[in-house]
């Protein structure tokens, strides 16, 4: 048995009895990109494309944007690779785009809403990742940032589809996304929850501010219900699901969320062995019944004790 433990140390995540769930990472550079490629991940779950934008004053050059994409995706080969279009505004400020000054901007044109007004700068974004992908002859992943309704989701799917895109998402991090999810996902391929955000506008609790930090805890049960409703929203078309932000480097959140549904986990590199080895351990029936003894909790200190009980 120690022998099987081990051979599951390393390669694809899975539960116990064999359920695949994808480790991913997430990356905001070429930089870091390669030294993720050089590790045992099977992809990146969320490239956030900011860092070629924030601070700009100038949109980077459609040629330069080509040439980063594809160096992310030449890293890669055949794993799976999730573009974010920029989520600009609020904490990651583009100066280029021109955006008034707000007096709430976590609540204000962020994110996928930047393209009402700059829609040709989502279009060159879009244009350079399908450039990027003939040239390195690979197929990414991409998806919006923000998505609150069913409208948005649509034009977004029809936007990268019509650009030559073939894997098209959107990110669950609004709760109208959440509990509206399967008219949400009603025009994509796959969804990825980006849990800081859900937690912000399920919470009200402004992720930059130290005071309210305790409320924005990955293990609010409040949160862990939108997960499970965005699960059952996607479930009727069997589209996958992941988790792409803090919770899913979390071994045991890990394996609630899988008890939920989710089937990717997407984190910092370094959190991948200790989930991977986490979930090799649990039967996707044990990880169904974290999910209820979760949810069940009242907040989210007895939620991650009965989790950790229920583990061992
Ligand atoms: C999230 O909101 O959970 C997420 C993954 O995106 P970011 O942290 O970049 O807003
Ligand atoms: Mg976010």
């Amino acid at each position: 048995q120690v022998a099987e433990r081990r051979a599951q140390a390393t390669g694809p995540g899975a539960t116990a009895d064999g359920v695949p769930v994808k480790l991913l990472v997430n990356v905001g550079t070429v930089d870091e990109a390669v030294a993720a490629a050089g590790q045992d991940v099977e992809g990146i779950g969320l490239f956030r494309t900011e860092f070629l934008f924030l601070g700009r004053t100038e949109e980077p050059e459609l040629a330069e944007q080509i040439e980063t994409y594809a160096a992310v995706l030449e890293a890669f080969g055949e794993r799976r690779v999730v573009f974010r279009t920029l989520d600009a505004g609020s904490d990651k400020p583009v100066p280029f785009l021109g955006l008034a000054e707000e007096e709430n901007p976590a609540l204000g044109v962020r994110g996928l809403r930047t393209a009402t007004s700059r829609l040709d700068v989502l279009e060159r974004q879009l244009r350079a990742f399908a450039e990027a992908a003939s040239r390195t002859g690979t197929e990414p992943w991409v998806m919006a940032p923000m998505v609150s309704t069913p409208a948005e989701a649509d034009a977004f799917a029809s936007l990268a589809r019509g650009t030559g895109l073939h894997h098209v998402g959107v990110m669950v991090e609004v709760p109208s996304a959440a509990l509206r999810a399967a008219q949400v996902l009603r025009s994509v391929d796959f969804a990825s929850i980006g849990t800081n955000d859900l937690a912000q506008y399920a919470l009200a609790a402004d992720r930059q501010l130290g005071d309210v930090a305790p409320l924005l805890d990955p293990w609010q049960p409040a949160l862990l219900d939108l997960v499970a409703s965005t699960c059952t929203g996607a479930s009727g078309r069997e589209l996958p699901v992941g988790v792409c932000g803090e919770a899913a480097a979390d071994p045991h959140l890990a394996v609630v969320l899988v008890g939920l549904g989710v089937r990717s986990l997407s984190m910092a590199p370094r959190a991948v062995p200790a989930v991977r080895a986490t979930l090799a351990e649990a039967h996707l029936s044990l990880c169904r019944r974290a999910a209820e003894v979760a949810r069940a909790a009242a907040d989210p200190q007895s939620a991650r004790s009965a989790v950790a009980e229920l583990l061992g």
